[in-house]
């Protein structure tokens, strides 16, 4: 067993997660399926890596000027890793978060010392979702900026030119396909294209969830949504900046029981504990390797990502009541 690097600077414990080889799915799918531990960021989520290149994007633009604002709507693990970074640079946040998401995130974001605006649930076209509130206000706001992470670029490279070279680097350069689900698509197109820049063979494919519209447009052309998911961070309805371009061979739709079912696993089996994005990751990871097993390939190998910690969750994925009231398995421990 190798020891971390020490380093001098918290800012760069972001990013540099292990990367697990998942014995269950692999089992699942006949082939190997290994999860980046993203949940190892200060800030337990994979949007730490978008929340420093955005702050650094903006300080290198010269927009966000020191003891400045960064202004951000979030589903919260954005916010989290947004006001970890502002807090090591001298810069405040305000957060605006619709207010459907965790009690954990919010409580989290409150305690970091970020100012929480929460707004309720509304459509992308209402003019009080929390992406249109979070604009206004950095308007509004002297000194601030607004991140932008939706249409902000700068989230998907911090994705081409970290997480894909650490994927790439850590599977020693050999690596059939990848997958995961999008919010914002940074992730997904980042990675997508980073490892296309080494490997232009490895089959990039979309994992949606119910309730999202991407399926249907890498499948038809037509962004339409079907069903619905409680997954929170997940589920987007249209080509945001990020998506542009997007490197997606395949896609597949994944319902929240299936994810939920690799969370209860992955828990069990394997001492995981993550929230519902991740097991809608590992479950596209697992029909990805039976696609490309079916094909003859029996070596292959997939990774996806492991987004966040369930202890984000805890009184939601994690708690009987709760999943009886949206009509969901209850873990069988938790009975
Ligand atoms: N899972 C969780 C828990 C998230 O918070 C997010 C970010 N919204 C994602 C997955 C998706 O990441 P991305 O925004 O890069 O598409």
């Amino acid at each position: 067993m190798t020891a971390p690097l020490s380093r001098t600077d918290t800012l760069d414990l972001i990013g540099n997660t292990p990367l697990v080889l998942l014995k269950g799915p692999s089992a699942a799918a006949g082939c190997e399926i290994w999860g980046k531990c993203e949940f190892a960021n200060p800030g337990a989520s994979v949007k730490d890596r978008a929340a420093l290149w955005i702050v650094r994007d903006a300080e290198a633009r010269g927009t966000l000027k020191p003891g400045g604002t960064i202004v951000e709507g979030t589903a919260g693990n954005t916010g989290i890793g947004l006001a970890l970074v502002a807090n090591a640079l001298g810069y405040k946040t305000v957060i605006v978060m619709p207010e459907t998401q965790s009690r954990e995130k919010m409580d989290t974001l409150r305690a970091l010392g970020a100012e929480l605006v929460l707004v309720p649930a509304a459509p992308f076209s209402n003019p009080g979702h929390f992406v249109h509130t979070s604009r206004r206000l950095a308007e509004e706001t002297a000194g601030a900026v607004w991140a932008n992470q939706f249409d902000n670029i700068a989230n998907r490279k911090a994705h081409i030119e970290s997480t894909a070279p650490e994927i790439w680097e850590q599977l020693g350069g050999r690596i059939d396909g990848f997958t995961c689900a999008a919010g914002t698509g940074g992730t997904i197109a980042g990675v997508g294209l980073g490892l296309k820049a080494f490997d232009e063979k490895v089959r990039i494919a979309l994992t949606d969830p119910h309730g999202a519209a991407l399926f249907n447009y890498y499948a038809c052309g037509e962004l339409r949504a079907e069903g619905s998911s409680v997954a929170e961070g997940i589920g987007q309805g249209r080509i945001t900046a990020n998506l542009e371009g997007a490197p997606i061979d395949t896609q597949f739709r994944i319902s929240d029981e299936e994810g939920l079912e690799w969370v209860a696993r992955l828990l069990r089996d394997e001492g995981l504990c993550l929230g519902l994005s991740s097991g809608i990751n590992v479950a596209g990871a697992v029909a990805l390797g039976r696609q490309l097993v079916a094909e003859g390939r029996r070596d292959a190998r997939v990774a996806t990502i492991l987004c966040d910690t369930g202890f984000r969750y805890l009184s939601s994925l994690y708690n009987a009541e709760w999943l009886k009231s949206k009509g969901l398995p209850v873990f069988p421990w938790l009975t």
